[in-house]
């Protein structure tokens, strides 16, 4: 099978390689559209979105990456949910419009910057991975406010969606890779396939 890359240009990728070398799969990280073009699915991690948008412009990434979206699994936590959600808010900017969400950037507010919560799933997660409360470190996270009808919801924190899916791509608002629990990564490698 293809490794899974992490996109490497900026914010916390290395943690979300280990996760998944973890899980039992091999991971790369990518920076090139030629790298992009090795992998069976990409990880975008958190780190700061606007930032991450100037270097894929400036390394020609945007239409590969959007390309790569239409047909293989991309799974973004945090500022990465913010690049693949369809309307961004607070400041605006531009994201690809891969899944069917508004977001709004930095939600919880400067106080509340970052927090370490946890949550009880919602039944289609139970289904699929099984219950038990999954940890949430949150991190100047954005807050999903409106999800298109072919959006899933696994996990919810205060009524807000903070896991979802949408067909092949999963969206985290939150940093599974910063916990020990490695359900959140094993169902975006079921997605990617064997
Ligand atoms: N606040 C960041 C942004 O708007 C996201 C924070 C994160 O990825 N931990 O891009």
């Amino acid at each position: 099978m293809k490794p899974i890359g992490v996109l490497a240009l900026q914010g916390d990728f290395e943690a979300h390689q280990a996760a998944v070398r973890q899980a039992g799969v091999g991971a790369v990280q990518v920076r090139t559209t030629r790298e992009l073009e090795q992998v069976a699915g990409l990880i975008i991690p958190g780190g700061e979105s606007t930032t991450m948008w100037k270097l894929l412009a400036s390394e020609n990434l945007l239409e590969p990456l959007r390309l790569f979206g239409l047909h293989r699994p991309i799974f973004g936590t945090c500022a990465g949910a913010i690049l693949l959600a369809a309307e961004v808010s607070s400041p605006f900017q531009d994201a690809l419009g891969l899944v069917d969400l508004a977001i709004t950037r930095n939600a919880y507010g400067r106080q509340l910057a970052s927090r370490v919560v946890r949550l009880a799933p919602e039944p289609e997660f139970i289904r699929r991975l099984g219950d038990g409360d999954l940890e949430a470190v949150f991190i100047r996270a954005p807050i999903i406010r409106r999800v298109g009808p072919g959006v899933t919801v696994l996990l919810r924190y205060h009524g807000d969606p903070v896991l979802v899916e949408q067909g092949r791509h999963l969206v985290a608002t939150f940093h599974p890779e910063l916990s020990l629990d490695r359900r959140v990564h094993q169902l975006f490698l079921r997605k990617v396939g064997p």
